[in-house]
């Protein structure tokens, strides 16, 4: 045993006061005569008193958390004392007072031994009222007493700041005559309880008059009446308020958040009711971020939430999902038609929306709705058809709403196994290309020839480019497929060389994603130097955009194209808005017009008119020029006429495999095919 352990104990010896010593796991190691004494005379239980006990045991048994929290943090060194006034319920359900005290021990070098806890019994009603007093005084809780009438016969000062009353003009006076708003709440009525069934009780309620959350425990006294012990717990209340508020809040716009309105989706549901969810995305959010700064993203959020939240009401809950989405979730009443909310929705954003500087932002949303069980009473289910509807509403124009269609299903759950397909092995899934020859129209030479992507999906059979480009450009799949499709080529013009001695100059297409992809320029001049295929030999074709999607690195990346000799096509020309800058700023070597305009030769002067001055804007650029989409032998004929003998189109050649384009346009090349 350790000194300071003994010297307590040897100390304890001599005093009258109860005395147990436990050791840093919370067992006895010593309880004094005194203790052991009362323990026997009252019948208590050997636990409480024999050494080697375990505290924390008998605290659970007991269900006597409050004690097991206080010794915990005495061995913890959370605290360094523990003082109270501790009502100790004899076993024939009599009450003993404590004044209790517990106090860790320390060893010489500051870690924990153990506890030591002193009881000192005190007799509220026989002990001298300036003793119990000051004991009452010196406690950190409220305290006063109340007699069998409950009145006021005792009150301490912790008491009078909380209660924000004075001793003096309480005592003597009814529980009801000070506090009459008490009348009818629960202390009140658990006073009157504790009272009559002589049962210690415990109340947390909030009371308005001091606009306070009080903690109470009160006891029951053997000779009548009751002793309450009381905390403002207004701040740890407002603590946990506001973790619910984070928990099922939004803390931008205070909405419902996500789980919320999952909570309360799922108990309708369990409710067998019937309701919708409108499923709301504000359109062009990401632009006002980009516009003005993130700062005024978020005002327009709290305002888009304020004018949803007019809608609310007992049947009408408005959320926010994430980011710029949010949801109603609707239960009609009798007669009350889903259009009428939904128009109402999108007529809450006619207006526009008013930031701090006055600047004025329009915001249009696109609302999808699905209904339960109508379309069906699965929740996840529900919650993704209502957005496949609002991605239906997005097609459209302005702010408006879809009601979920199955067909729409179909038509997201093909576009989903596209997005799944170009993540996937493009090899295994039937990715493949098709070859376009470009065919000199005086000579029928061959000049080069444009790969086409061709999907031959196991599930969905062929899909056109023009779908799966655009799922590929918007999920980011691009890049790989693009990559994937360059090897693949690479391997192609590599077998032609050898095989026919063939260098056709191969167009590719590239998306602006693709240019603005610093990555993918990289590994794309890697695989050329790689392949040992000259890049005289290879043209990527961009499209008009609007300029503001090519950055400097887009220009830096096509004049580097330049250099190392790659050509740069112009593809669809004439179809984009921005021409003359195109040609003026990059460094351009062939321009395609767009079949737009040659399908229009033969029809009207004007459209004929437009594609010669096409003609010869390209050049007065000393671009090279190649028209897209010739038919007929009559366009030919007028592009001829016009100087312009380039020609990709049906009349020549169709897309077609690259074995079909080597036999017709490769094996005349060929040593073997001479000799043939
Ligand atoms: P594009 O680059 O303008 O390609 C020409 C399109 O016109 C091809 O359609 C071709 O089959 C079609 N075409 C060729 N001659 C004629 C003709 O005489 N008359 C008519 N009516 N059409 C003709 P396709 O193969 O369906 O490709 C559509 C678009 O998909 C392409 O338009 C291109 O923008 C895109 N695309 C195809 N493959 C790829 C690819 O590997 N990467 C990228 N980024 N885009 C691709
Ligand atoms: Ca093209
Ligand atoms: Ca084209």
């Amino acid at each position: 045993m350790q000194r300071e352990e003994q010297q307590i104990i040897d100390w304890a010896s001599m005093v009258d006061e109860f005395i147990v010593v436990l050791d840093e796991k919370g067992a006895i190691v010593r309880s004094n005569q005194p203790w052991i004494e009362f323990c026997n005379a009252h019948s208590l239980t050997e636990s409480l008193w024999k050494s080697g006990t375990d505290y924390f045991r008998y605290f659970k048994e007991q269900e006597k958390d409050g004690e097991a929290t206080v010794l915990h943090q005495i061995l913890q060194k959370e605290k360094t004392e523990h003082k109270q006034i501790y009502p100790f319920v004899l076993t024939d359900g009599e009450i003993q007072w404590f004044s209790l005290k517990v106090r860790p021990i320390m060893k010489k070098n500051q870690q924990i031994q153990g506890a030591f806890i002193s009881l000192k019994p005190i007799h509220l009603h026989t002990i001298q009222p300036i003793t119990a007093e000051s004991v009452l005084e010196s406690m950190t809780d409220g305290f006063y007493l109340l007699d069998e009438d409950l009145r006021f016969n005792y009150m301490n000062e912790i008491g009078e700041s909380l209660l924000g009353c004075k001793r003096e003009d309480v005592i003597g006076k009814g529980f009801l005559e000070v506090f009459p708003e008490a009348e009818g709440s629960t202390f009140h009525t658990e006073y009157v309880r504790a009272l009559e069934f002589k049962v210690i009780t415990e109340i947390e309620e909030f009371y308005e008059p001091l606009n306070m959350w009080i903690w109470k425990k009160v006891y029951p006294l053997k000779r009548g009446g009751l002793a309450l012990y009381f905390q403002d717990i207004s701040k740890r209340k407002i603590a946990e308020e506001k973790l619910k508020e984070y928990a099922y809040y939004d803390y931008l716009t205070k909405l419902p958040n996500r789980r919320l309105l999952v909570k309360k989706a799922s108990m309708l549901k369990k409710a067998k009711q019937k309701f919708s969810v409108f499923y709301i995305n504000l359109d062009n959010l990401k632009f006002v971020n980009a516009l003005y700064n993130y700062g005024a993203g978020d005002k327009v959020m709290k305002k888009v939430a304020e004018r949803l939240s007019t809608v609310v009401t007992d049947k009408c809950m408005v959320g926010r999902m994430d980011g710029d989405e949010f949801v109603v979730l609707y239960q009609p009443g009798t007669g009350e038609r889903l259009e009428h909310l939904a128009s109402r929705l999108v007529q809450l954003f006619e207006e526009p929306f008013l930031l701090d500087d006055f600047q004025a932002v329009t915001i249009q949303v696109s609302i999808g709705i699905a209904c339960h069980p109508f379309d069906t009473s699965q929740l996840e289910q529900l919650a993704s058809y209502s957005e496949i509807a609002m991605y239906e509403a997005k097609k459209l124009p302005g702010s408006t709403y879809e009601f979920f269609r199955p067909k729409m299903k179909v038509e997201h759950d093909r576009r989903s196994k596209i997005e799944e397909g170009l993540a996937g092995n493009l090899d295994e899934l039937g990715f493949e290309f098709a070859v376009q020859p470009q065919i000199n129209g005086e000579t029928e030479a061959l000049v080069g020839v444009e790969i086409l992507s061709r999907w031959n999906h196991p599930e969905l059979g062929m899909i056109s480019p023009i779908e799966f480009i655009k799922v590929a450009e918007q999920t980011g799949a691009i890049a790989s497929m693009t990559k994937f499709l360059l090897e693949k080529v690479f391997v192609k013009m590599k077998e032609w060389q050898q095989n026919y001695g063939c260098h056709v100059r191969t167009a590719i297409n590239m998306t602006p994603s693709l240019l603005a992809n610093p990555a993918f320029f990289d590994n794309f001049f890697k695989m050329i130097e790689e392949s040992g295929i000259s890049p005289t030999q290879i043209e990527i074709e961009i499209t008009e955009q609007a300029e503001l999607t090519y950055s400097e690195t887009t220009l830096n990346y096509l004049y580097l194209c330049k250099e190392k000799g790659i050509s740069i096509a112009i593809d669809d020309f004439g179809t984009g808005f921005s021409m003359i800058s195109y040609l003026t700023h990059f460094p351009i070597n062939k321009i395609k017009i767009d079949k737009y305009f040659i399908q229009k030769i033969g029809e009207s002067a004007k459209s004929e008119a437009l594609l010669r001055s096409l003609i010869h804007l390209g050049k007065s650029m000393e671009c090279e020029l190649l028209a897209e989409g010739v038919e007929r032998p009559e366009e030919a004929e007028f592009l001829k006429a016009h100087e312009c003998t380039v020609f990709q189109g049906y009349l020549y050649d169709k897309p077609m495999k690259p074995e079909d384009f080597e036999k017709k346009y490769l094996t005349s090349l060929s040593p073997i095919g001479r000799n043939k």
